[in-house]
């Protein structure tokens, strides 16, 4: 068995040498108190870096058992490691020579607590994964830096990082915690009979538009509470009894004048599918997994939706029971990003007007009187929005200031005013039927159909050039799928890189292992997220060398990049 010494040994006889003579550290070293598996060595100095994992016993590691006990401590805990080996990677990576020399660095994390391939425990051992730049000057190895990296710098970063005697265990407990607060409250929603809970006391706002912590007190930052009507109280493991705001079921409205904090409550709920680290302000906003933000997203592509229950026959009398475009407008984008949704398992709509089709929204009784209904394909949403929760159970929360025509159509009513949420149901009621519209409901009494669709594997290539699969991730909004450009920008709950990384691995997963041109969207899906269920993120990478850079995803996130994919076919 290799150990330190052994690696040593290389580094030494390598100095001074070509680049590629660091092909010879591929292996497993047995250091004091861990192993260093050396998977990936990279070509060259500006190649992306070289992939390494650290295994720590967990004898030695002596993390308490009860701190993993169940998955949403477990998924906590790493997180909790990644952030420690986050900190310390950047305080021993020391950027000197060619390219990526130096580095040293773990796949970091942000405001949510994510699962990720960053770091795994199993029953007898702790797992980071990193990469490293291995030193060069120009294309000549730098062994001793390599050496003063491995052997002195990394052993140290695990000691610090991986060992429970030396983390803060107020804070590492305070994470696990906070995380298994989350996951009760949402839990408890259904039997409540909630889509979405957030507590008082909550910070909502966010410091801007690129930054995602949260805005502090000084920096004016109103707390949310309650309004007494809408509070409900959860009993938690940890926090104990806490009171916020309960959304229910149904149709609910977000009105307000601008400006007064209707689209940051919105943004809050698309994020409560997510746990959030302690201090983030979001810790108790919680929303049911399967909410989706819906947007307009005119120019995607739609591939054969049957988006007929929002828009009928289109000029020409073109059908729209298997509706494809290269470049879709507002409202059809709109219209195909819900009926997707739904193909998925969607059960919550979250929608804004400030990112919505307005003729997707409203079309009022001036319009109808103007334009007569077969000159106009589009029925709003407002004649459907019942349809769709009574037909298929699915609840939608509208941040609308700019019609009362929904007041008619919404169960719950919640104005926010000076950031604050007051209960206005009864008033928006009242106003309803004291200033009646002449407007004629145009949806029916059924939503209509979804369409169950089969993607055909053949239309998914991942491939490019020589390479069978070529795949490329630089940040949340877009994604290279062999040669094709996938635009996730509409796609506004993926939080993290790593899982669009994720995705567009699942993306080939899904076509290797579960698409035949038989079974469809949904059952693939299903497939492949019980095997990341069951066997965890690694299952994507399947003989390729283990990578920490993968974070866990939603059904829906994984549809709608499959959707957005250009050269997608179905049946
Ligand atoms: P609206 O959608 O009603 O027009 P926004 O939600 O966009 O309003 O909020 C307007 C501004 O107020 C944003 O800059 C937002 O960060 C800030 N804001 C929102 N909620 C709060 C709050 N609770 N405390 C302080 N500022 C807030
Ligand atoms: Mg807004």
């Amino acid at each position: 068995m290799a150990t330190d010494q052994d690696l040593r040994r290389v580094l030494l006889r390598i100095d001074g040498k070509g680049y590629k003579a660091y092909q010879d550290l591929r292996g497993r070293y047995e250091f004091p108190g861990f192993t260093l598996f050396i998977d990936r060595v990279q070509g060259d100095p500006f190649a992306p870096p070289s992939r390494l994992r650290v295994r720590v016993p967990l004898e030695l590691a002596g993390f308490p058992r009860e701190l993993f006990g169940n998955k949403s401590r477990e998924v906590a805990l790493r997180d909790f490691l990644t952030r420690e080996f986050d900190r310390w990677t950047r305080k021993f990576s020391s950027r000197r020579g060619t390219g990526k020399s130096g580095l040293i660095a773990v796949d970091p994390c942000y405001q949510q607590i994510l699962e990720k391939s960053s770091v795994l425990l199993a029953d007898e051992w702790v797992e980071a994964r990193l990469v490293v730049g291995l030193p060069a000057a120009g294309r000549r190895v730098l062994g001793r830096e390599a050496l003063s990296l491995l052997t002195e710098a990394l052993p140290q970063i695990v000691e610090r990082a991986l060992h429970y005697r030396n983390l803060d265990p107020e804070a590492l407990r305070r994470h696990v915690e906070t995380a298994e607060d989350a996951d009760a409250a949402r839990e408890q929603l259904a039997s409540l009979g909630l889509i979405a809970f957030v507590a008082d006391g909550a910070v909502l706002p966010r410091r801007s538009g690129v930054d995602d912590r949260p805005l502090s007190p000084g920096e004016g930052a109103v707390p949310f509470q309650a309004p007494d009507s809408l509070r409900v109280e959860l009993k938690l493991p940890h926090r104990g009894r806490v009171t916020g705001m309960g959304i229910p079921e149904g149709i609910t409205l977000i009105v307000g004048g601008g400006y007064h904090g209707k689209s940051t409550l919105l943004q809050a709920l698309e994020r409560g599918i997510y746990n959030h680290v302690p201090g983030d302000g979001r810790e108790l906003v919680v929303t049911h997994p399967d909410a989706v933000k819906i947007r307009a997203e005119d120019g995607r592509r739609v591939e054969k939706v049957n988006i007929s229950p929002f828009i009928g026959d289109l000029p020409g009398g073109r059908s729209t029971r298997a509706f494809s475009t290269e470049n879709a407008s507002g409202s059809t984008s709109q219209a195909a990003n819900i009926v997707e949704a739904l193909e998925t398992g969607a059960k919550v709509l979250l929608m804004d007007e400030d990112t919505s089709a307005t003729n997707f929204l409203i079309r009022d009784h001036r319009m109808q009187e103007l334009i007569a209904k077969e000159h106009e394909p589009i029925t709003p949403l407002l004649d459907k929005v019942r349809s769709l929760y009574r037909d298929f159970g699915v609840s939608t929360v509208l941040v609308m200031g700019g019609s009362g025509d929904y007041f008619d159509v919404a169960d719950t009513v919640i104005a926010m005013i000076e950031f604050l949420p007051h209960d206005v149901t009864a008033r928006a009621k009242e106003i309803a039927r004291a200033y009646r519209t002449a407007r004629r409901p145009e949806g029916g009494e059924r939503f209509g159909e979804v369409t169950p669709r089969v993607p055909l594997p053949e239309s998914l290539d991942p491939s490019r050039g020589r390479r069978d699969v070529k795949l490329k991730v630089r940040d949340t909004d877009e994604f290279v799928f062999g040669t094709e450009e996938v635009d996730l920008s509409a796609v506004e709950q993926i939080v993290h890189p790593s899982q669009v990384r994720a995705i567009a691995e699942a993306m080939v997963y899904a076509k290797r292992q579960y698409m035949d041109g038989r079974r469809t969207l949904r059952e693939v899906l299903e497939g492949v997220m019980r095997d990341l269920d069951t066997r965890g993120l690694d299952v994507l990478t399947g003989t390729g060398s283990p990578r920490g850079d993968l974070a866990r995803f939603r059904r829906h996130e994984l549809a709608a990049a499959i959707n957005r994919l250009r050269t997608l076919k179905v049946r």
